[in-house]
C-alpha cells in the first residue's frame, strides 16, 4: 500500500466522539485517516445536538470523562483561539416529587466523590437560581455550576481544524463497505473509494455504529432512536442553568432545556415508548407534548415563539451507558459507539482516553472507567440521568 494510503489508526465517523479521537491520535503523534460518508463534519447526529455539556451523571466513568470534557470545552478559546460558543450555566436537576427528590439526592455522594461540584438546594435556594421555576410543589434541585453548552458545529468544526493542522487525513463523502484482514486482525478498511491500511481501526459510526460493526462481523447493541429539538426566537436573558425534569409523564420521559448566550431557548424530550429507528422527520406531537410541560415548569415561557424543529437520533444502548473498548473478537478493533444522548459532552475525554489506549500509555484510572463502559458487561444496570 503507498504511504499515503498507509495510516496508524483510522477512525469510521467525524462525529462528536471520531473528531475529538482524531484529534487526540494526532497529537500523540500517530497518522490518522478519518473516512466519513457524510460531506463534511459533524452531520450526523453531532449537528443534532442542542449543546448540552455536564459532568452530572450517576457513575465514575462519565463523570471523570466529562470533567475532561469540560476542561477542553471551557479552555479553548484561550488555548486556540476558536469560538465554540462555550457558556458556564450550570445544570439544575428539578425535584417536585419526593421520588425524584431521592435519586437526586442519592446520586449526590457519588458525584462528589468523582470530584463534581454539586449541590442540593432546597426549594427557596433553587428559585434564587432560577427564579422563573414555577414554586407550587417545588421542593428543590440539584446544581453543579460548572455545567454548560457550546455549540455542536462550531466544537466539531474546531477539532477537525486542529487535528488537520497536526496532520489527520479527512475523507468525506466516503462510506466503509467493509474490513480487511490478514493473519486474524485489523489491516485496513475497505470503502466505496478505496483501500486504506492500518492496525488500528476505531468504530465511532455513532446511530450506524451497530451496521458499522456488522462488517467486521462484530455484534454490538446500539440501536437509534429518535429525539426532537426546538429553538425559539431570542430574548433578553432569564435563565442561567440548563434545566432538567427527570419526572416521567404519560408520553415522554425527561426533557431539558437552556437559554442560549444570544437569547434563544433550546429544548428536547425523551418520548415514551422511546421510536426506534432511523426516521428524523420531524413530528406533530412533539411541540404540544414538550410545550405543556415547559410551560407548567416555567409559566413565563409561555410566550415564547417556537422557530425551528428537528429530530435526529441517539444512539441507545440497553442500559444506557456507551461501549467503549477492544473487541475481543477482532484484534486491532475498537468500539466507540452507543453514546446515547450525550455524545457531544462526551467526546473530547473519551477522544483523549482512545487515543491512550491506542498508544498504550492508559492509566489505573482509564481502566477503572473502561470496566463501566466495557462491550462485554451484562446490559443490566439502568443509567439514572439519561
Ligand atoms: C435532539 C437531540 C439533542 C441532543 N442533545 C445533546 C446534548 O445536549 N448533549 C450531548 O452531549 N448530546 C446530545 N445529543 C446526543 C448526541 O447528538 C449524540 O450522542 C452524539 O452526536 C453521538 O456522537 P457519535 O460521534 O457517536 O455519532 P455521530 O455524531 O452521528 O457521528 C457518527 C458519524 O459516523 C458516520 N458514519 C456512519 N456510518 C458510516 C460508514 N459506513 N462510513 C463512513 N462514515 C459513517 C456518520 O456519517 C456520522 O458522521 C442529542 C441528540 C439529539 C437527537
Amino acid at each position: 500500500m503507498t504511504a499515503n494510503k498507509s495510516f496508524d489508526c483510522i477512525v469510521v465517523g467525524a462525529g462528536s466522539v471520531g473528531t475529538p479521537a482524531a484529534l487526540a491520535l494526532a497529537e500523540a503523534g500517530l497518522r490518522v485517516l478519518v473516512v466519513d460518508r457524510f460531506p463534511s463534519v459533524g452531520q450526523g447526529s453531532n449537528k443534532r445536538a442542542i449543546g448540552g455539556l455536564r459532568a452530572t451523571h450517576s457513575d465514575p466513568a462519565k463523570i471523570r470523562l466529562c470533567l475532561r470534557s469540560l476542561e477542553i470545552f471551557a479552555t479553548w478559546r484561550e488555548r486556540f483561539g476558536d469560538d465554540i460558543e462555550w457558556n458556564k450555566g450550570g445544570y439544575s436537576y428539578v425535584a417536585y416529587r419526593p421520588e425524584e427528590e431521592r435519586t437526586l439526592k442519592e446520586l449526590l455522594a457519588v458525584q462528589k466523590t468523582c470530584g463534581l461540584a454539586i449541590d442540593w438546594l432546597d426549594a427557596g435556594a433553587l428559585l434564587e437560581v432560577i427564579p422563573d421555576l414555577n414554586p407550587a410543589g417545588l421542593i428543590g434541585g440539584t446544581f453543579s455550576p460548572d455545567d454548560g453548552n457550546a455549540s455542536p458545529l462550531l466544537a466539531v468544526h474546531a477539532f477537525y481544524s486542529r487535528a488537520k493542522k497536526l496532520g489527520a487525513a479527512f475523507h468525506f463523502n466516503e462510506r466503509l463497505t467493509g474490513l480487511i484482514m490478514a493473519g486474524g486482525r485489523v489491516a485496513g478498511v475497505r470503502t466505496d473509494k478505496g483501500e486504506y491500511g492500518a492496525p488500528v481501526v476505531i468504530n465511532a459510526a455513532g446511530p450506524w455504529g451497530a451496521e458499522v460493526a456488522a462488517l467486521a462481523g462484530i455484534d454490538v447493541p446500539v440501536s437509534p432512536d429518535s429525539h426532537e429539538g426546538a429553538v425559539t426566537e431570542a430574548v433578553a436573558r432569564f435563565l442561567g442553568p440548563m434545566v432538567v425534569d427527570i419526572r416521567p409523564v404519560t408520553g415522554s420521559a425527561n426533557y431539558y432545556f437552556y437559554q442560549h448566550a444570544t437569547g434563544q431557548v433550546i429544548f428536547c424530550i425523551t418520548p415514551s415508548p422511546s421510536i426506534w429507528g432511523m426516521d428524523v422527520r420531524e413530528t406533530s406531537s412533539f411541540l404540544p407534548m414538550v410545550a405543556e410541560r415547559m410551560v407548567d415548569l416555567i409559566p413565563r415561557l409561555k410566550n415564547l415563539r417556537v422557530r425551528r424543529t428537528w429530530r435526529g437520533l441517539y444512539p441507545m444502548t440497553p442500559d444506557g451507558f456507551p461501549i467503549v473498548g477492544w473487541a475481543r473478537e477482532l484484534e486491532g478493533y475498537m468500539l466507540a459507539v452507543g453514546m446515547c444522548g450525550q455524545g457531544f459532552m462526551l467526546g473530547p475525554g473519551l477522544g483523549e482516553l482512545l487515543g491512550r489506549l491506542i498508544t498504550g500509555t492508559a492509566a489505573a484510572d482509564d481502566r477503572e472507567t473502561l470496566t463501566y463502559l466495557s462491550p462485554y458487561r451484562e446490559f443490566m444496570g439502568q443509567e439514572k440521568l439519561k
